[in-house]
């Protein structure tokens, strides 16, 4: 962003000062010329019809007054108004002029072009009056009359120039405003680097940080502005990613430790053997452990490749209506075994004999298999272990309660995670991988339900979960 929005913004800021001004210059000196104009001729108007109707024309016109008393008057007039003033007759002879001496001979100026009603639209006039003048004059025109009828006229000229000096008085007002207006509005020049370039720049920044994988760019963002969601966003966003790495950096670390350890046995036993370190008579036995430490490896590849179809969230769910009652009944039964050699039993208390319910039988099956062998394998021999189902509105609930070694309060939000495995458990159960309830939640999830466990260390679990039941 650096480089590009500066001199975009200033490039703009440049233009609004040059338009301004031209806006000032042009538009401005027009209206304020017009105006002006105006102004002055209606003063000129004014007193041209006061002179016209005053009482030394009307007496000059019944030839009470001589010419020269007029031309006096005139000349006062004209040195006032710092303009020309005429006296013209009705057939548009100019009789005398204050720019000339009067004549002694009685000489008068014929104007040949004289059109009053050429004037009849407006009272004044911007010109050449009629061909008179070599350049452009303000000319107003007042009619003498006595009698409602006309006897003359008095025409009053006034050089531009005047006007042109008024205007550059206001027009030189109106750059100084200006000038202070657009130095004022540099402070908004200010508050967009204040509020709007300086954020956008930091988090720009980061942004590039993390784009190119520096995750350890440390991104402050303001509390306050505009942008603070956005900076809390990207700030949790590197959040969310350094603990993905870190996950990710455990996660393998884990799953080599738990690949290395059955692998370093496994190679152990067989060099032993190979070697004569372990006797002929006693190659069995250890055989046996070879394979089961194969047995666990294989479980865990298993494992591993079920949660991954589950990040990919590749994995495909076949919905189905089933009986969760008969699903139950089949997975416990697969634990015959288990349960003899640990002589536990399974109290099974079903609400309905039939519970049908709409989900994809065989990752219930894999949960319901989960969950059991947990409670088997963290019970004490001779126990019972309570399989139950409920049903509340459109859900099925099933728990599975074992009054086993429990899981401690502070671990028990962490039994979720990948390969974790509690203290209490490790001594007890070698083969546990610390991947089941992780499968189990994954496939609970991917239905929109829930699972919940309630569990009191020394005293016995209860992982209870839902399901939608089935609409027919
Ligand atoms: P594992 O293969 O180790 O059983 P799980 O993910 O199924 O992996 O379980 C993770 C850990 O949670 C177990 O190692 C154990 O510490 C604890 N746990 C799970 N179920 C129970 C239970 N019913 N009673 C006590 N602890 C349990």
């Amino acid at each position: 962003m650096k480089g590009k929005l500066y001199p975009k913004l200033l490039l703009l800021y440049a233009c609004f000062c040059i338009l301004s001004f031209a806006t000032v210059s042009t538009v401005t000196m027009s209206l304020t010329r017009k105006y002006e104009t105006k102004k002055v001729a209606d003063s000129l108007y004014q007193d041209a019809n006061r002179i016209a109707a005053g009482p030394l024309i009307q007496s000059y016109m019944k030839s009470r007054s001589s010419l020269e008393d007029v031309y006096s008057l005139f000349l006062s007039a004209a040195a006032y108004q710092n303009s020309t003033l005429w006296l013209m007759d009705k057939d548009g002879n100019i009789l005398f002029s204050t720019s000339k001496p009067l004549s002694s001979t009685g000489e008068i100026e014929p104007l040949p072009g004289f059109d009053p009603s050429q004037l009849a639209d407006s009272y004044y006039q911007v010109g050449d009056f009629f061909g008179y003048f070599p350049h452009q004059v303000l000319s107003v025109l007042a009619p003498i009359t006595l009698n409602y009828d006309i006897k003359g006229y008095i025409a009053i000229h006034c050089y531009l120039f005047k006007i042109d000096r008024e205007c550059n008085t206001v027009l030189n007002i109106s750059y100084i405003t200006l000038a202070i207006i657009l130095l004022l509005s540099l402070s908004l020049v200010a508050g967009f680097h204040f509020w709007v370039y300086r954020p956008l720049s930091r988090l720009t920044l980061a942004a590039r940080f993390y784009a190119s994988g520096d995750l350890d760019y440390e991104f402050c963002p303001d509390s306050k502005g505009d942008f603070s969601h956005l900076g809390t966003s990207l700030q949790y966003m590197a959040e969310t990613l350094r603990r993905g790495k870190e996950d990710q950096r455990k996660f393998i670390s884990n799953i080599s430790h738990d690949f290395r350890s059955p692998l370093t046995s496994i190679k152990g036993y067989l060099e032993a053997i190979l070697d004569g370190t372990i006797p002929k008579d006693l190659q069995d036995r250890y055989l046996h452990i070879v394979v089961a430490e194969t047995e666990r490896l294989n479980k865990l590849t298993k494992e591993l490749l079920t949660l991954n179809t589950f990040d990919e969230k590749g994995y495909f769910m076949e919905m189905q209506n089933f009986d969760i009652n008969q699903v139950i009944k089949k997975t416990a039964e697969t634990f015959e075994v288990a349960c003899i050699a640990k002589a536990i039993r399974f109290s099974i208390i079903f609400d309905e004999p039939s519970l049908m319910v709409y989900a994809d039988m065989t990752k219930i099956q894999q949960v319901l298999y989960n969950l059991i062998d947990n409670a088997i394998k963290f019970s004490r021999s001779n126990s019972t272990i309570i399989i139950e189902t409920n049903q509340k509105h459109e859900k099925v609930f099933v728990s599975i309660k074992d009054t086993g070694i429990g899981i401690p309060q502070d671990s028990i939000h962490r039994i979720w995670d990948r390969f974790y495995k509690t203290d209490l458990s490790r001594g007890k159960d070698k083969k546990g991988t610390g991947l089941g309830l992780a499968i189990t939640k994954e496939i609970i999830q991917a239905h929109g339900e829930n699972i919940n466990v309630v569990s009191t260390e020394g005293v016995g679990s209860t992982f209870t979960f839902s399901l939608q039941k089935s609409k027919n």
